[in-house]
């Protein structure tokens, strides 16, 4: 009796303990988002827990409702998930799959289990199904913003590399070429600056709007940054090609784009590179495109520029001046000499103008013709001008000094120098510094320094005029030039152009503009320098219609200091 009662509390301890269990996996699988089937082999039987209900509407006690689950998804999914779901099929270990819904609303993934007894029977088999679909909508939108660029919605960067690194593979199995474009919008800096970044940001969408056209079978357009972007052809020919696209963009840019508020003509310059001469792969293709880009925007930009192997050595060429620039920039390595300037009335020399003048390691000598331009893109103008300013100013307080004589040492500016906050600043502290006088120094501008932030540069110009600096407007006549724009700027001297010297005495039309700038000089109380002088006869008639000054070999070369002061110990 004792036996049998142990056992009966035995096995209703057992229960207990297994209805606890039972309950706890319960709550387990109702607290979970998954719905659960699970089936037994020995028993067939089915038992779902969990979401069942919430995600398919309806219970699970047969191969009959399995199947209306396999008829609830997409066509194309069915095969497989009949495998995963077929009950009795007893497949190894785990299996899973993710499937679309009839409505393409909704997707699921299955998970299936197959547990088996010792002798590798199978015994019961337990399939896990989750709602997935917010996180398909996730690592869609993960995978678009991967793909896509989120401004314009043309490819992103990243993924247009990869894809052109596609066509290179195929171009190369069927032998034929990729072009590469990259395009870049001209003076785009300067329209953000004006109107604001957002009118940008509508700027760079409408553009990409008006690129997004291209692309299509065999052409890819991609926005990879800022104002650039950059189309790929397959095989390109006829109006798939890098000429029919500029085509199209030259007849597009002849009527203004519109952005937001705005409204705009807009040109772009654009760089092309073909697999396989340029590059064998996408990023070394994209990147000579680019340097064919930046060629465009030095040699006056709307224009389209072609890879070949002189450009690439042009390249290399300026790589290497670029380097060589900034090396020289620290270590000092230029000199300066000057142009005297003469008064046209008496031949008596007024002044001096400081040329700056640089010998490489091997001997060289480079124009600044040369390397100005460079140190203006890569930002080395700003110190060299200093040192200019300072060094010109130095030798001059010596010689003012030494020989006692009064005259004017003339400092070219860069616009890039000018635009710095301490221009005026530096100027004033170089002539506090060697005690010249200030009516003795002049500054030599061009009229680009004005296109950046006009009022700004005025103002400065003013300041240092307050302070007795001279200020003369160098290469009239070459640039933007206009007589009215004289009215406006504060200048002293005006500094007439080669240019108008080389032909003042074969072509009436340069005659005529000569004559009409030194009258309105003359009455808006500027005094005028003729520049490039070689021969008498210009001289004489520069003296003529009524030219102050006159600089130019006839009269004086550029010439180290040691010669200036030949000159100056003469002329005393
Ligand atoms: P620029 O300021 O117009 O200087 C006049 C240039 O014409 C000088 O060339 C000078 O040597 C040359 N020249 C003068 N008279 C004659 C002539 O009768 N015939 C001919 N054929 N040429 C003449 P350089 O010294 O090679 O300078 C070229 C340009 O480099 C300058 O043009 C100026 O824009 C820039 N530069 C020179 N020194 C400096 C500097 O210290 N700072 C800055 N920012 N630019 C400089
Ligand atoms: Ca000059
Ligand atoms: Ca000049």
């Amino acid at each position: 009796m004792n036996q049998v009662h142990y056992q009966l509390d035995l096995l209703m301890a057992i229960n207990q303990k297994l209805s606890t269990r039972e309950k706890m996996y319960t709550m387990i699988c109702e607290a979970s988002s998954c719905a659960y089937l699970y089936y037994s082999f020995e028993k067939n039987q089915i038992v779902t827990v969990g979401r069942w209900k919430e995600l398919f509407d309806f219970d699970i006690r047969n191969m009959h409702d399995v199947n209306r689950v396999i008829d609830e998804m997409e066509e194309d999914y069915a095969g497989p998930l009949r495998d995963v779901l077929f009950l009795e099929k007893t497949g190894n270990g785990i299996s899973a799959m993710e499937c679309k819904h009839k409505d393409g609303k909704r997707w699921y993934s299955f998970r299936t289990t197959v547990d088996y007894d010792g002798f590798g029977t199978p015994r019961d088999k337990l399939i896990v199904v989750e709602n997935t679909t917010m996180l398909k909508r996730q690592n869609d939108e993960l995978s678009y913003m991967a793909r896509y660029d989120s401004m314009t919605g043309l490819y992103s960067r990243n993924h247009f590399v990869s894809l052109l690194g596609g066509y290179i593979s195929r171009a190369e199995a069927e032998q034929v070429p990729v072009s590469v474009m990259i395009i870049d919008i001209d003076d785009f800096k300067k329209i953000n600056e004006g109107i604001g970044k957002e009118a940008g940001d509508e700027l760079i969408q409408a553009y990409a709007e008006f690129l997004k056209g291209f692309s299509g079978q065999d052409t890819m357009v991609a926005h990879l940054h800022d104002d650039v972007y950059c189309v790929a052809l397959y095989n390109p020919s006829g109006k798939h090609s890098p000429e029919g696209v500029h085509q199209a963009i030259q007849e597009r840019a002849r009527e203004p784009f519109v952005f937001g508020e705005h409204s705009a003509k807009i040109t772009v310059s654009i760089g092309v590179a073909e697999y396989p001469e340029a590059a064998k792969s996408a990023l070394e293709l994209m990147n000579s495109a680019e340097i064919v880009m930046f060629r465009c925007k030095t040699k006056g930009k709307n224009r389209i520029e072609y890879f070949n192997t002189p450009v690439l050595h042009d390249f290399l060429q300026d790589v290497e001046l670029d380097n060589k620039v900034k090396e020289a920039t620290f270590n000092h390595n230029f000199t300066l000499h000057f142009q005297p300037q003469f008064y046209a009335e008496n031949r008596k020399m007024r002044g001096l103008e400081a040329l700056i003048r640089w010998k490489d390691k091997d001997g060289h000598m480079i124009s600044p013709g040369v390397f100005i331009p460079i140190a203006e893109r890569n930002g080395c103008i700003v110190p060299i001008g200093n040192w200019v300013a300072e060094e010109s100013v130095r030798i001059y307080s010596e010689w003012r000094q030494k020989y006692k004589k009064p005259f004017i040492v003339t400092i070219n500016i860069s616009s890039m120098q000018c635009s710095q906050d301490d221009f005026v600043d530096i100027m004033l502290g170089i002539i506090d510094k060697y005690h010249v006088e200030p009516g003795e120094v002049e500054i030599e501008v061009t009229e680009s320094i004005l296109i950046d932030d006009y009022e700004k540069v005025v103002d400065k110009l003013v300041t240092l005029r307050e302070h007795g600096i001279r200020v003369s407007l160098d290469d009239f006549g070459t640039g933007y030039s206009s007589l009215s724009y004289l009215k406006k700027l504060p200048i002293d001297t005006l500094k007439i152009d080669k240019s108008f010297v080389d032909t003042i005495l074969t072509d009436d039309t340069t005659k005529i503009i000569t004559q009409s700038i030194l009258n309105m000089v003359k009455s808006l109380g500027i005094q005028s320098i003729a520049e490039g002088v070689e021969e008498e006869d210009q001289f004489d008639y520069l003296k003529s219609i009524g030219c102050d000054m006159i600089q130019g070999y006839l009269l004086g070369r550029p010439q180290p200091p040691e010669s200036i002061e030949a000159i100056l110990e003469k002329s005393l």
